[in-house]
């Protein structure tokens, strides 16, 4: 059936963008970190570009959770919950899912993202709590990332199967591109082969079923460690998925190791597969020798993440840059005062922050340091902290510096909760001369004042474990240049003394923690400090260049532009014809 003929309203939307978490609003916690809140922001860049998308997501009722610190910096957990019924939209129809041979009754709830001049791009929220379910069925929607192996599958053959049913169910015939942001969602590739292997009448999936679901898959992956990677043992893929679908995925080649592995799923049944930043990319085809992988950057969406005050410098100067974020290079033109008074402008905004959170007062004139992220180990928060004496020293003899923290651990990551007991303990080692603050409860409210409001965005990943990193990008939005390890974005992004500085001077060597963290020490003594206190017109300047260099080519529309040319519509007139 060919979409071209059908004048079917719905028929109109051709990317389906499949995602575990999604970030669109702080209200709606169904997050965790910076896979979900590219999530959101790719979506919101997609309604500003009026591409056809439509997103596919859980609804996570308990949320991902909200995190609360002792004064040691130990970390507690609670449910963060919210209520779907006051932001989302009910929907009609319903469809059902098969988990370990059960139907699961399944629901959807409705959230519409409005893009610059009004093209919308609906998300879906999949929810099984719904009465005819059972108990256990009706919880599969409410955790992000929660629980044990099992429910995750079965959380994720919701995701996948069941995302699926609801596009069919919504009356899409078909999509042009079924996007899987991560490897979470890879189990639509398995809808998918069903649909086929109905549609063509065969018993099993022969190279003609696997080639048309290739045809209408996308797929990005993020992680550039084997260990980040989502398996399951074959036992409790047969177990959750019944034998008949096992054996679908093993007879269409989809299993590594006696594994059911959704990133070897999700490759081998893709058509377009892409890291999230060129280094990433090439990481990836050095992991998975024989796929094509390409590169797009990540980008953040600037209207989201630019702090009041620099959407209101930028309506004035540069008023195209809402519709389209590459008028941002212009930023260049601004006159270096008003930059500096749109950030003193957050500055203010975000230590009125600190001080209603932890009842601390920081001083505005001090150079203020930020850093807030998922407390995981490769990104190394106590690096900055790694040398108290200097860090002091440095402090008495080039001039005073204060550092906001944030950041949660996984519930099960003990190695991330003992990070952050390692920065509160050297903050305590550092009182009374460096003035350091611990914010529980990260999230994107708290995202937006602290990526905005600091003098300096610090970065320390262990190279290359950063795929891209997506924070500085908003730090850079708003005039904040990053002191940070050459990985990720910032590979490309860096350009010494201009945009920022590096942390050691090679992305290609391996990370020296003990390196690293001189370099760190050396450029804060010697570059960054010295020029921040005395040659406030040349760090003005350098704010300057993060917003025009960096602001306009690492934002959302960028990306997504990137997607519309070389994944969702490549091969757009021989899938038509076929
Ligand atoms: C942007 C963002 C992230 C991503 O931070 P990275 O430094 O790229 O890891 C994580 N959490 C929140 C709440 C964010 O807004």
């Amino acid at each position: 059936m060919s979409r071209r003929h059908s004048n079917n309203l719905q028929a109109l939307s051709e990317v389906a963008y499949f995602t575990m978490e999604v970030g669109v609003e702080a209200g709606i916690p169904t997050y965790s970190g910076g896979l979900g809140v590219l999530a959101g922001d790719t979506l919101r860049a997609a309604a500003d570009l009026r591409v056809p998308m439509i997103g596919i997501t859980l609804l996570h009722r308990k949320g991902y959770f909200r995190q609360h610190l002792d004064s040691s910096g130990n970390q507690s957990e609670s449910p963060s919950e919210w209520s779907p019924e006051k932001v989302l939209e009910p929907v009609e129809p319903r469809t059902t899912v098969t988990v370990e041979g059960r139907t699961v009754a399944l629901r959807a709830w409705r959230y519409d993202v409005k893009g610059i001049s009004g093209h919308v791009v609906p998300i879906y929220f999949l929810d099984t709590a719904l009465p005819e379910n059972s108990n256990w069925d009706r919880e599969l929607t409410d955790h992000l990332y929660g629980r044990d192996h099992h429910y995750r599958l079965c959380q994720e053959v919701v995701l996948g199967m069941g995302g699926i049913a609801l596009i069919r169910a919504l009356g899409h015939v078909e999509m042009q591109s079924y996007h899987m942001n991560e490897g979470h969602s890879a189990l639509l590739t398995l809808a998918l082969l069903e649909e086929s292997i109905r549609r063509n009448e065969v018993a099993s999936p022969g190279e003609r079923e696997k080639e048309a679901v290739r045809h209408h898959c996308v797929f990005t992956t993020h992680t550039p460690v084997p260990a980040g990677h989502d398996r399951f043992s074959m036992d409790l893929a047969r177990q959750v998925l019944g034998e008949k679908r096992a054996s679908i995925l093993t007879s269409a080649d989809c299993c590594m190791d006696g594994m059911l592995n959704m990133t070897h799923l999700a490759l081998s049944l893709s058509r377009y597969v892409n890291g999230v930043a060129m280094r990433h990319g090439q990481i990836s085809r050095d992991m998975f020798p024989g796929y094509p992988i390409n590169s797009i950057t990540n980008g953040v969406h600037a209207g989201t993440w630019a702090a009041a005050s620099f959407q209101r410098l930028f309506d004035s100067y540069i008023p195209e840059w809402r519709h389209d974020h590459h008028y941002l290079r212009y930023a260049i033109t601004i006159p270096c005062d008003d930059i500096r008074q749109a950030h003193a402008e957050a500055k203010r905004g975000l230590l009125a922050e600190v001080e209603r959170r932890a009842g601390v007062r920081l001083d505005p004139s001090v150079m203020t340091l930020g850093f807030a992220r998922r407390a995981s180990t490769y990104k190394r928060a106590d690096l900055l902290l790694s040398d108290p004496e200097r860090l002091k020293r440095i402090v008495r003899q080039v001039g005073p510096l204060q550092i906001i923290y944030g950041g949660k651990a996984h519930p099960r990551d003990e190695g991330g909760k003992d990070l952050i007991r390692r920065v509160v303990r050297a903050a305590e080692a550092v009182r009374g001369q460096v003035h350091i603050v611990y914010l529980e409860d990260y999230d994107i409210a708290l995202g937006h004042h602290i990526c905005a409001g600091v003098d300096l965005w610090v970065n320390t990943p262990q190279k290359p474990q950063e795929a891209s990193g997506t924070s500085g990008m908003k730090a850079a939005l708003n005039g904040v240049p990053s002191l940070s390890v050459l990985d990720g974005w910032w590979i490309e992004g860096h350009l010494e003394g201009v945009t920022g500085w590096s942390i050691g001077d090679s992305w290609r060597t391996a990370s020296d923690s003990a390196a690293e963290a001189a370099s760190l020490y050396d450029k804060l003594e010697y570059l960054i400090l010295p020029t921040f206190y005395n040659r406030p017109d040349a760090f003005a300047r350098i704010m300057r260049h993060a917003i025009s260099l960096n602001g306009s080519f690492f934002n959302a529309q960028r990306m997504v532009a990137q997607y519309v040319q070389n994944a969702y519509f490549h091969q757009r007139d021989e899938v038509d014809t076929a």
